[in-house]
């Protein structure tokens, strides 16, 4: 039999992409399957996306990863949407369906499975308070909602941006949800309070030494806290939190979780979650 020398393709398209690490994470996980997969990380420019679509087509890509700033402009270039990237307005992952490219949003899935995994919590029923109504914000809460959460309250700094969410989920989903602008000087997290979630950048690196204004003196022992940033992995919140007493799971495990999912719509195969987290850890660390 002759030997096959061809390789699938997969990557993620961004611009900057220099400094995404999901190849590392990506490149381990095909080495320990065993498989001959290639993850390439790819600069295109906002004005280059149709044309780096087509390229993908014609050079028959399994799949990608789309990041800032293509995760909506993408839309346009692809055949169909999952209901979820659909409801969520936005595209982080492409499948190849014969001929077909669909997108997917596996950023809510990816902090969904860290929040059962991880932390052992399963939303249906919970109370959540969602900080930021960014793409991350909105992936999140719709995958929330989806869940089965029975409280939702997002807060945001700009009111009309966090406005604009809850409107939109509320007509796509048909959920209650409460917005709250971001107090001041802080926004109170109450007894009730099941999760509370950080969606915005608030103590992404460089700026390790911000924290989102919430105050916990108020919050429930049972209080989980999130965060979706993962550079670094041990934000200010969660060393806050975790000075109160409270359970936490960070934004690598997010991160890890949506390359996971990414791994196995491509290859329909289980991932090694844990080589996937170590060669993750690895390049932040
Ligand atoms: P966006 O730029 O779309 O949204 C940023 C959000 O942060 C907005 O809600 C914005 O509020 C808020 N924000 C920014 N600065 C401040 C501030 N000083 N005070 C209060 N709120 C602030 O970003 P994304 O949603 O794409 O990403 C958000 C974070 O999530 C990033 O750190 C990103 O790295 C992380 N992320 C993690 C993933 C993972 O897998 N772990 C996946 C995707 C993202 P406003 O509307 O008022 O401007």
């Amino acid at each position: 039999m002759p030997k096959n020398y061809r390789a699938e393709l997969v990557g993620v398209l961004g611009s900057p992409v220099a400094e995404n690490p999901t190849g590392a994470m990506q490149e381990a996980a095909f080495a320990a399957l065993g498989l001959n997969w290639r993850y390439l990380t790819i600069e295109v420019k906002p004005e280059d996306l149709g044309r780096a679509i087509e390229g993908v087509r014609a050079m028959g890509f399994a799949g990608l990863n789309l990041t800032i700033p293509h995760k909506v402009a993408v839309i346009p270039y692809l055949d169909a949407l999952s209901r979820e990237a659909e409801m969520i307005g936005a595209v982080n992952t492409v499948r190849r369906d014969g001929e077909r490219l669909i997108g997917e949003n596996t950023d809510g899935r990816g902090f969904l499975r860290a929040l059962k995994e991880d932390a052992g919590l399963d939303p249906a029923g919970k109370t959540v308070v969602l900080l930021g109504a960014g793409g991350a914000a909105r992936a999140i809460a719709t995958e929330l909602i989806l869940a089965g959460v029975s409280k939702l309250t997002v807060v945001n700094r700009s009111d009309l941006r966090g406005r604009e969410l809850v409107h939109d989920l509320q007509s796509r989903t048909g959920a209650a949800i409460e917005f709250v602008p971001w107090p001041e000087p802080c926004y109170t997290v109450t007894a009730d309070a099941d999760v509370l979630v950080n969606a915005t950048s608030v103590g992404l690196y460089p700026a390790v030494e911000a924290m989102p204004q919430v105050d916990l003196h108020t919050a429930g022992k049972h209080l989980i806290v999130c965060d979706a940033v993962f550079n670094p992995a041990e934000t200010m919140l969660l060393n806050h939190a975790k000075a109160f007493g409270l359970r936490t799971l960070d934004g690598l495990s997010m991160l890890v979780y949506q390359g996971v999912i990414g791994f196995e719509i491509w290859t329909g195969r289980k991932a090694p979650e844990k080589v996937m987290k170590e060669a993750l850890s690895r390049e932040l660390s």
